[in-house]
């Protein structure tokens, strides 16, 4: 596996791949690695002749300055993992290098009309998280001009953001959305969790267990009744703080009131466990 820190040296590389036709296929990532990510890189590999991975800790997408100072870094770890996954270039840029000489704040944004995406869930709980999110994507699409990218369907929003900005400013990449790994007991693996205390780490299935609960009983139950019990069972369980439980269109990702609403309806929660924020969602239909 080749690692690169600058564009230039990624577009000359990336010219070469181009030029004998290769697909190539592209995973982002904030790195803190963990095997949902390594499942990204190895659905990449089987459809594309390229595998570029990019860990970038992109500090516009992060409205807390804290959560952007404890995000776990592992870049060691991380590059073992990768190469051991088969993945052929990791981009591992500094933040001048993304953003030179101004502050990252202000510069390169792409307007990106999101319509209702941009006031339910994530939006409303983190304004400014998807103009971040839009701000680095589309400059490492730029930089890569992948055939491919994979996207976790754990980031639910995130996902529908992305598939609506390539449609706005044009970007050729197909979107892969690929399914949630998740640890034994249901928790979705993400690399908060190595933040959280051993107490809440045993708490934090209940996330799951409460999706799952929901999912069976969508088959005969009334969502706003099951919208309410998810939002009492982990409203009032001890050490979480709910931020929202929404049974929404898949789609719009816009609030729904019956299963007959919308083709696909996803239910998505995020809460605060101690201080760690955590995400989870889980089709019903
Ligand atoms: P992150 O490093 O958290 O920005 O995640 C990079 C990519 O990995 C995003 O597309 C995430 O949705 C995806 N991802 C994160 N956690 C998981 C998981 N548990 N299963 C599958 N994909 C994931």
């Amino acid at each position: 596996m080749i690692t690169l820190e600058t564009i230039p040296e990624l577009k000359l590389k990336l010219a070469g791949i181009r030029e004998k036709k290769l697909e190539i296929g592209f995973v982002p990532t904030m790195g803190a690695l963990h095997p949902g990510h390594i499942s990204l890189i190895k659905r990449a590999k089987e459809e594309n002749a390229a595998v570029i991975c990019s860990i970038f800790v992109n500090p516009t997408q992060f409205n807390d300055p804290q959560d952007l100072e404890k995000y776990p870094r592992t870049p060691e770890k991380d590059m073992d993992l990768l190469q051991k996954a088969g993945c052929d270039l990791l981009f591992m840029p500094k933040t001048e290098e993304m953003y030179p000489g101004k502050d990252p704040f202000v510069s390169t944004h792409k307007k990106v009309d999101l319509g209702a995406l941009a006031h339910v869930m994530e939006a409303q709980q983190r304004p400014g998280h998807f103009e971040g999110v839009i701000q680095i994507v589309s400059k490492l699409f730029d930089c890569v001009n992948p055939t491919r990218s994979y996207f976790g369907q754990k980031d639910f929003q995130q996902v529908a953001v992305i598939r609506a900005m390539v449609k706005q400013l044009g970007y050729t990449t197909a979107i892969i959305a690929c399914p949630t790994l998740r640890e034994p007991d249901g928790l979705a693996m993400s690399s908060r969790n190595v933040l959280l205390t051993p107490e809440d780490r045993k708490k934090a299935p209940l996330i799951y267990k409460t999706l799952s609960e929901v999912k069976e009983m969508a088959l005969c139950q009334p969502l706003d009744s099951l919208q309410e019990y998810g939002r009492e069972k982990l409203g009032n369980a001890p050490g979480m703080k709910l931020e929202y439980f929404q049974i929404a269109d898949a789609a719009t990702l816009l609030p729904v009131k019956s299963m007959n609403d919308a083709p696909s309806i996803v239910a998505c929660v995020a809460l605060k466990l101690g201080k760690v924020r955590l995400i989870d969602n889980m089709i019903l239909k």
